[in-house]
């Protein structure tokens, strides 16, 4: 049976490769074996690093025999390291990753067979665009479309049993130029902030620093169950996750998983995971079980910010592929189990100068404290300010079974700064007569502030917008998706209050304030507007969605309502303003989204009413025979048969024409027609949705009246306990 094929299963024993003496290697020597940077190798002259790194900088493009210098490099090295391929790798708006090989062989002059890369092959591809998701924005004449090398990330070689093939990040744009992916965006909005940031650091009295990047540590919740319960479970591998299944006794009542004794069997995936993202360049760090059972995350240390979204694609493919080697699968959805806890992404975020300065770490002189707090202020105002386009950057189908579900963050965008901070800000706000020096509340001249925030580590974990320390996690995000939209729109969002924040400390210097005063009005002026947007207790609770409609918070429930954010030109204007995103970008986003939207909720509702029909169903009705052999028997024997046996054949019946009329009702309805996307979406959210958390409810009732051995379907026991 699938339980003893998952509960029979050993550990998949793994080595790590011994070195020159014999020892198993030390992950200081295999650390990034598998990627190429043109900055660290040793094949590409300094003079070429350096005019690639300035024509970078200076955002223009690199020189044809550069290029030149890096392919034969690159191809060099991928070669001699087994490759046969190489592909653009590019990551389009369905956000997963796309890549096309080629294989590096060729002709040379003579006829003969070589292994090349072109450095017009390294720098551009051009899959067929028509292929992915346009949103409309293009006929098909026009279906071209370039991937252009990103030398912002590094390269990278993906090994398979049989070879290995060179990693190519690219940028994926149509002929006209339009973005058509993740990227793309992204790389526009650090580019942004930067200048922004820097121009507010001097303002701030902080001279030094001549740049500032984005800094970003993604935490990954997954879960893991055994693969043989995965290939029976037909929604699982249709939609990522069971569209019914009932609770079983134990889920996570005991909190007795959360940093609980790792399983062997988990543990030797994580371990040959985490070799393999180390062999990548991937930082990994921590490793632990989450809250739920069968659920466990991910940390890396933290990085550039293009670089942490690549290699969370890349950890997310990586965990796919070790987990099957381990007999597991990987559950990346949002909330695979309904009623167990979700899984999520943490995208911890900051800003660093050129220095190493952390712009959200508070430092011991008062201008670094209160240039950190007035970074905090205009951080909370974007959030405020921006809280539609956030909340629509963290949109889809799977996150909105998590926010808003009042086990997760609600779909609230609010900012938790714990208790230091705020009664600072508050100071600050009603005392008029504050100075930054003065002893009330607390004296920022020390280093005082730094250590009470080192000491204040309370969590909240109910926030969708945390500071923790020495950064803001952004934990919204949901497990599945590419971070690097929702990054896109917070580094936007804050760019833009950035500018706006420079030009009053500007003003108000120019009228005299002294760079003190001007940042204690600055952070006056965005805490007031922004403070509605600060909420520190419990962001689960009801009183909480009461409370911030209060307040006057958006709350946009649904991925429809957010996606609606896109076709506000109030509210996306900023985007547009900072450059991230032409017009025409944003119509194709809202375009793709909310197709795809309809498309994974379509595919749910097809794969539920089969399930029903194939499973479920029939499960029902050999329990009815089994009845009905009894009651008949009994009957025959001249014993009147007891109430259990008819109260469970009418159960049983009276729940099979329930959920039968459903489904098909539900099966008439995705037959209508449906031409207004919008309103179709929103139909689907609150109607239809409804609808299938019905049925889901009555195949509980009948998982749960039904004998073990007419149940075919794996059940959240299976799950989620075995392996
Ligand atoms: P915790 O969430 O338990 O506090 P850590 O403090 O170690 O754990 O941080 C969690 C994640 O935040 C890690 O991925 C870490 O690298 C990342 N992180 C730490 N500092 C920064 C920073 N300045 N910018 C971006 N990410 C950061
Ligand atoms: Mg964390």
């Amino acid at each position: 049976s699938l339980r003893n094929r998952a509960t029979s299963r050993n550990p998949r024993k793994f080595t790590v490769p011994l070195d020159n003496m014999g020892q198993t290697k030390r992950v200081s020597e295999y650390y990034g074996e598998l990627t190429f940077d043109f900055k660290t190798s040793e094949d590409i002259s300094d003079t070429t690093k350096r005019e690639i790194i300035k024509a970078l900088d200076e955002g223009r493009g690199i020189k044809k025999e550069h290029a030149e210098a890096v392919a034969k490099a690159v191809t060099d090295w991928a070669v001699s390291n087994g490759a046969t391929h190489f592909c653009h790798w590019f990551q389009p708006l369905t956000g997963g990753t796309a890549e096309k090989h080629d294989a590096f062989f060729s002709f040379n002059k003579e006829g003969k067979a070589i292994e090349r890369l072109s450095a017009s092959q390294l720098m551009q591809g051009e899959p067929d665009a028509s292929s992915f998701p346009n949103g409309g924005s293009r006929s098909t004449f026009e279906a071209r479309g370039y991937t252009t090398w990103d030398l912002t990330s590094p390269m990278f070689l993906i090994e398979t049993v049989n070879g290995r093939t060179l990693y190519i990040p690219t940028a994926f744009v149509s002929y006209l130029g339009e973005s058509l992916d993740i990227k793309t965006p992204l790389l526009k909005s650090i580019s942004a902030l930067g200048p922004a940031a820097t121009k507010f650091l001097k303002l701030a009295g902080h001279t030094q620093s001549s740049s500032v990047h984005v800094t970003c540590g993604a935490e990954q919740e997954y879960f893991l169950i055994d693969k043989a319960f995965y290939y029976a479970r037909p929604d699982l591998v249709m939609t990522g996750r069971t569209l019914f299944g009932a609770l079983t006794t134990r889920n996570q009542q005991l909190e007795d998983h959360y940093f609980g004794l790792v399983p062997d069997r988990v543990l030797a995936f994580m371990q040959e995971f985490d070799y393999e993202l180390h062999r990548l360049g991937i930082p990994s760090k921590t490793r632990h079980n989450e809250v739920a059972p069968g659920q466990f995350e991910m940390a890396p240390i933290f990085t550039e910010a293009n670089v942490a979204s690549d290699n969370n694609q890349i950890v997310m493919t990586t965990m796919r592929r070790i987990a099957e080697k381990h007999d597991m699968m990987v559950l990346l959805h949002e909330k695979p189990f309904a009623g167990i806890n979700g899984s999520g992404k943490h995208v911890n975020w900051s800003m660093s100068d050129d220095t190493g300065l952390n712009l959200l770490e508070p430092g011991s002189e008062p201008q670094s404290n209160l240039r950190f707090l007035a970074t905090v202020a205009i951080i909370v105002e974007a959030l405020h300010r921006y809280a539609n386009p956030l909340r629509m950057a963290i949109s889809g189908a799977g996150n909105d079974h998590r926010l808003g579900a009042n086990e997760a963050p609600p779909s609230i965008i609010s900012a938790y700064l714990g208790d230091t901070i705020d009664k600072i800000f508050h100071a600050i706000m009603e005392d008029k007569s504050f100075e930054p020096t003065s002893n009330n509340v607390l004296n920022l001249g020390t280093n005082q502030l730094a250590h009470l925030l080192k000491d204040n580590t309370d969590r909240n974990r109910t926030s969708p917008f945390a500071f923790t320390g020495n950064k803001f996690e952004f934990r919204a995000v949901g497990s599945s998706h590419a971070i690097g939209l929702p990054m896109t729109i917070l580094n936007a969002a804050v760019t833009d209050i950035f500018i706006e924040a420079n030009s009053f400390l500007e003003t108000e210097q120019g009228r005299g304030q002294t760079v003190d005063q001007s940042l204690m009005s600055l952070i006056k002026k965005f805490m007031t507007t922004s403070q509605k947007a600060v909420f520190n207790g419990d962001g689960y609770s009801k009183e909480w969605v009461a409370e911030a409609a209060r307040r006057g918070l958006p709350n946009l429930r649904t991925t429809p309502e957010a996606l609606k954010t896109m076709t506000d030109k109030n509210a996306y204007s900023f985007l547009v303003r900072n450059g991230i995103f032409h017009e025409s970008e944003i119509e194709t986003r809202y375009n793709i989204l909310l197709e795809r939207y309809i498309k994974i909720r379509e595919i749910e509702f097809e794969t539920m009413i089969d399930m029903i029909h194939q499973f479920v169903i029939p499960s029902g009705l050999e329990y009815k025979t089994m009845l009905t052999k009894i009651i008949k028997g009994q009957k025959e024997m001249g014993v009147p048969a007891s109430n259990f046996e008819m109260d469970a054949y009418k159960k049983v019946s009276a729940k099979i024409d329930e959920v039968y009329v459903l489904a098909a009702n539900l099966y008439k309805e995705l037959g209508e027609d449906h031409s207004n996307h919008q309103k179709y979406a929103e139909k689907i959210a609150t109607e239809l949705m409804t609808t299938v958390t019905t049925m889901a409810g009555i195949c509980n009732e009948l998982e749960d009246l039904i004998p073990n051995q007419f149940y075919t379907l794996p059940k959240y026991y299976d799950m989620l306990f075995l392996r």
